[in-house]
């Protein structure tokens, strides 16, 4: 890909009229994501389910532990029960008590404000050090907690944007987060990540994408792959 960042550009202009009145939020630092320690723990829960079951084991967690130190107290089963909607809640329960016991060990305390003091790079190494913290999650709480120009790339990214630009930015999920964000304009990362989502939900679909109905097709290497192919 020659001309990446222009690239992005022109991928995430055509995505924004296709999802433009979405709700993409400057940060997630809104109800009821209120700290950075929030967003992390959303995240985590967010793994390997849906947008709606994460939030309802998030809001069910916020309203047993009002504060994160309860959990450290609280027994793993009575955690695991409280998030259960997400899915793999006694996994989700043990990884989660065990980032707060990090974060305690580490600072002292529960919060995770200490990272907008740190350069970027040393937040997200922090971030990383975090048992079941992986690159897209600390790539949401730097993008969503703590306002950095990171790209997470989730399973919907990963496809999409592996299919327009031809599996051109590498064959791991990380490997695209460190080629988009090495030369994404910082404006775009939240709107293009957001709208990839959508796109990957709506159109670019795992089985059988549905080209016909994708305004995508004259960005799109793979589309064009297979028209040539055709021919
Ligand atoms: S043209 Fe097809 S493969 Fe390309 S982004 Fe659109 S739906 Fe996906």
């Amino acid at each position: 890909m020659k001309n990446l960042p222009e690239y992005l550009r022109k991928v995430t202009y055509a995505l924004s009229a296709l999802y433009a009145g979405s709700h993409v939020p400057d940060t997630l630092m809104e109800e009821p994501f209120c700290s950075v320690m929030d967003v992390l723990v959303a995240t985590m829960l967010s793994q390997a389910t849906t947008d709606r079951n994460s939030l309802r084991a998030f809001q069910k967690l916020k309203a047993r532990y009002p504060s994160w130190d309860m959990i450290l107290s609280a027994p793993l089963t009575e955690i695991a029960e409280c998030i259960r909607e997400a899915g793999l809640h006694n996994e989700k329960a043990e990884r989660i008590r065990h980032t707060l016991e990090k974060i305690w060990s580490d600072t002292g305390r529960l919060d995770l404000d200490h990272l907008r003091d740190l350069r970027p790079e040393d937040a997200y190494q922090y971030l990383l050090s975090l048992l079941g913290v992986g690159p897209k999650t600390a790539a949401c709480v730097m993008l969503f907690g703590l306002g950095h120009p990171a790209f997470p790339v989730d399973t919907h990214v990963f496809r999409v944007l592996s299919r327009l630009t031809g599996y051109s930015l590498g064959k791991s999920r990380e490997a695209v987060q460190r080629a988009v964000e090495s030369e994404i304009d910082p404006d775009i990362c939240r709107d293009l990540h957001v709208f990839l989502i959508k796109h990957g939900r709506k159109i670019c679909v795992p089985k059988s994408p549905r080209c016909d109905d994708c305004s995508l097709t004259g960005l799109c290497e793979e589309h064009n792959r297979h028209q040539r192919h055709n021919l």
